[in-house]
């Protein structure tokens, strides 16, 4: 619900450890907590509890052109020519600010998406090696000479952009923050960022540690928190803003794209997928299991990258199927500060309703439900993990993105059999196979239709790894040495020489 309101700047929340934190409330423009024009302020749940959190205020086109006037100035103010070594200490400077501030990043995360703190800590440790990485990088962007053999002196420089728009999602809210702000500081960006409505909080709290110990001039990181058609919007009209980059749905996906071709803004996009996993009959068997369930049960099955698709070899097909669903019948799901859970909740009542509307797609089309399907609590948006058998090809559950603890098993022959099972989707976000044989697991990743294969392991990330989508899975790599090229441009200088 949205309202206006006098809702002061910062409120105490207290954490289930007992930790009470001073949550800002507002939106960070030039380094201060401010309140948007219009006084609106817009509610934050807990997904396990169903209870309000607290509100934070909502910016709207006029804020939004504030933040982009205070990021632009930045920009001219020095922040374009800012020392590497300034953006390297910076950078490890938020690194140090998460590291010290790490439980209550990984309870308010928790408390904010519902996700288990088993792996909110995952997100936060991330978080800081990702920091970690771009502050390695940020004197590493260099041009180069061309010899052209003539009188003339030819070379590149890579600059920045500008003013770059961020819009992320809720499902890693505290780690997209960091996959966008970490390379954009790193090459002399500026910033203004949108969270999503339904996880506002971690962004506000880290801004709060990054102003209490200045870290950056002010304008480099402006934060404006609201909704998609209003903020979001407003981001990708604004005609100072160069790029825009983009986590969430190939549907908003399609829509930011086409939105932002009216400034002709640079895009980058990390969109959905239906992820295959493929269980050769040569795996360790013990090992399969384990991924399958950390590639779709981790963060509740709100993973883009999620293997959603499980296909398993004919000859080890029953004894494979019946581990794994009594691995996914052992998996606890409930209260996510509850040390020992896996699963927490479904971030919001929106997602929880889809997730059980292609629970009931699955059932009316046959499929047969080998666990879970229904709801795991009387409170909170929690799911049973479900698994589905029976499934054929053109079923909507299994060639359409869940986003939840829902995974579809399907059989096959042989390594042909798999790969072309495993690229029959539009998307190519990510791929898992599980075999002890070097030479099919090489072949096999090969002909994967996918930016990342993950072999023996699942959704197994590391900040030096780039990470992003083939097909409708987006375009643009997070991470590695490769996201950086998002957010420079290449500007050639020819001189003549005369002598
Ligand atoms: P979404 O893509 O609509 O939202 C992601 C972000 O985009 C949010 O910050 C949102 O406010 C913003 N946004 C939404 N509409 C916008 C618009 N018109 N202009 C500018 N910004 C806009 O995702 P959602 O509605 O929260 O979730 C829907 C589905 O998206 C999920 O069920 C899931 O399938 C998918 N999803 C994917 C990812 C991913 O990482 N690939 C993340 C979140 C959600």
């Amino acid at each position: 619900a949205r309202m206006y309101s006098n809702l002061p700047l910062s409120v105490p929340i207290t954490l289930p450890n007992g930790v009470t934190y001073e949550q800002p409330t507002g939106l960070f423009i030039n380094n201060e907590f401010v309140t948007p024009a219009q006084k609106k302020t817009f509610e934050v749940i807990s997904p396990s509890t169903e209870e309000e959190i607290t509100h934070v205020y909502e910016a709207r086109e006029e804020d939004v052109d504030s933040a982009v006037s205070a990021a632009q100035a930045a920009f001219d103010g020095g922040w374009s020519g800012a020392d590497p070594a300034v953006r390297a200490k910076a950078l490890n400077k938020i690194a140090d600010l998460i590291e010290e501030n790490a439980e209550t990043f990984a309870h308010i995360e928790a408390l904010d998406n519902g996700k288990s703190l088993m792996n909110s800590r995952g997100d936060v440790a991330l978080s800081v090696g990702c920091f970690r990485s771009s502050a390695g990088y940020a004197d590493k962007f260099n041009g180069s000479l061309i010899e052209t053999g003539d009188s003339h002196f030819s070379y590149t420089r890579k600059e920045p952009l500008g003013v770059c728009g961020q819009i992320i999602p809720w499902n890693f809210p505290l780690l997209m923050f960091t996959w966008k702000v970490g390379p954009a500081i790193a090459t002399n960006n500026t910033i203004v960022l949108k969270t999503s409505e339904t996880t506002p909080l971690s962004a506000l709290y880290l801004c709060k540690l990054i102003q209490e110990n200045n870290v950056l001039p002010p304008g480099v990181l402006n934060v404006v928190n609201g909704f998609g058609k209003i903020t979001g919007n407003a981001i990708l009209d604004h005609p100072t803003i160069k790029k825009v980059a983009f986590t969430g749905s190939t549907a908003t996906g399609k829509h930011i794209m086409a939105r932002a071709a009216q400034t002709l803004k640079k895009v980058t996009l990390e969109l959905g997928g239906k992820s295959p996993h493929i269980i050769f009959g040569d795996a360790d068997l013990d090992i399969a299991v384990n991924n399958v369930i950390t590639g779709i049960f981790y963060n509740s099955g709100e993973v883009c990258c999620a293997g959603s698709r499980l296909y398993v070899q004919e000859n080890i097909y029953d004894e494979f199927v019946k581990k794994f669903v009594a691995a996914a019948e052992a998996v606890k799901v409930g209260n996510p500060f509850d040390e020992s859970v896996l699963q927490g909740a479904q971030n919001s009542l929106n997602q929880f309703t889809k997730i059980m509307s292609y629970i009931e797609a699955g059932k009316s089309e046959g499929a047969t439900l080998l666990t879970g399907g229904e709801k795991a609590s009387e409170k909170g948006f929690f799911i049973k993990p479900t698994v589905f058998g029976d499934v054929t090809e053109d079923m909507k559950i299994v060639k359409e993105e869940i986003f939840g603890p829902v995974i579809t098993v399907h059989k096959f022959k042989d390594a042909d059999d798999a790969v072309r099972l495993a690229n029959n989707t539009e998307y190519g976000l990510a791929a898992g196979i599980q075999s002890t044989n070097t030479n099919t697991c090489i072949d096999v990743a090969r002909r994967i239709r996918a930016g990342t294969v993950w072999v023996n392991t699942y959704n197994d990330f590391h900040q030096s790894v780039p990470f992003g989508g083939f097909g409708s899975s987006g375009m643009g790599r997070e991470m590695g040495s490769e996201v950086f090229n998002n957010y420079l441009q290449v500007k050639a200088v020819r001189q003549a020489i005369h002598v």
